[in-house]
């Protein structure tokens, strides 16, 4: 594979560009969608893989840059890994991030009565696409497992992070500082598997 040396950052989201831009070599080019003003596409996949996928390529074929694109979200294991491709979307129109946590606890409630004195598995998933105009050039996946909290804790992050209790941890990733959890998450995961290709 040539090496990368231009890479457009197929994410409309500023938290993630700034995420994206700090991890990468310095020596890549990054250009933004904000440099070139573009919407982002209908994420109509089935899978994390899938919607990476269909926004990286469309990325790339609107700049004819080669375009590195994510697609990420929470897996409830009781809930047949729902919210999963739909996280973004429990939030609503509006990505209101207390409704989407509202509805995960009114599944739980709805599928077990007594979920609260269980260990409600679950993990962020997190998948890093580069692709060149319609070609796949890599594709990876990084996860990180832990449990639902049964109440919302810590104001720190995004997003489901007040109900995540990563493994082994007694806190959740709402209670953590930024630059103490992006070192722990599904995205960094990923991000030292796809630097490899870089
Ligand atoms: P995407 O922008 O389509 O990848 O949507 C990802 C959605 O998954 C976000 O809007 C959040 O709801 C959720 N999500 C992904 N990563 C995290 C995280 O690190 N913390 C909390 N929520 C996350």
């Amino acid at each position: 594979m040539k090496k990368i040396t231009n890479l457009l950052i197929g994410t409309n989201n500023k938290g993630k560009l700034k995420e994206i831009r700090a991890l990468l070599p310095k020596y890549i080019k990054i250009y933004s969608t904000f440099n070139f003003n573009l919407k982002s596409p209908k994420e109509n996949g089935k899978t994390f893989e899938d919607n990476s996928i269909i926004k990286s390529k469309y990325f790339s074929k609107k700049t004819n840059l080669p375009c590195l694109a994510d697609d990420s979200g929470l897996e409830i294991d009781i809930l047949g890994k729902a919210p999963g491709i739909y996280s973004a979307r429990w939030g609503g129109r509006n990505s209101d991030f207390k409704k989407a946590i509202k509805r995960v606890y009114r599944e739980l409630d709805r599928k077990d009565k007594n979920w609260k004195n269980k260990k409600i598995k679950a993990r962020f998933i997190c998948v890093l696409s580069i692709c060149y105009l319609s070609k796949k050039i890599i594709s990876v996946k990084g996860k990180v497992d832990g449990i639902i909290s049964t109440k919302p804790k810590g104001k720190k992050g995004f997003g489901y992070d007040p109900i995540f209790i990563p493994k082994g941890k007694k806190f959740t990733f709402g209670q953590l500082s930024p630059s103490v959890k992006y070192k722990l998450d599904h995205r960094f995961e990923a991000f030292k598997k796809i630097k490899r290709f870089l």
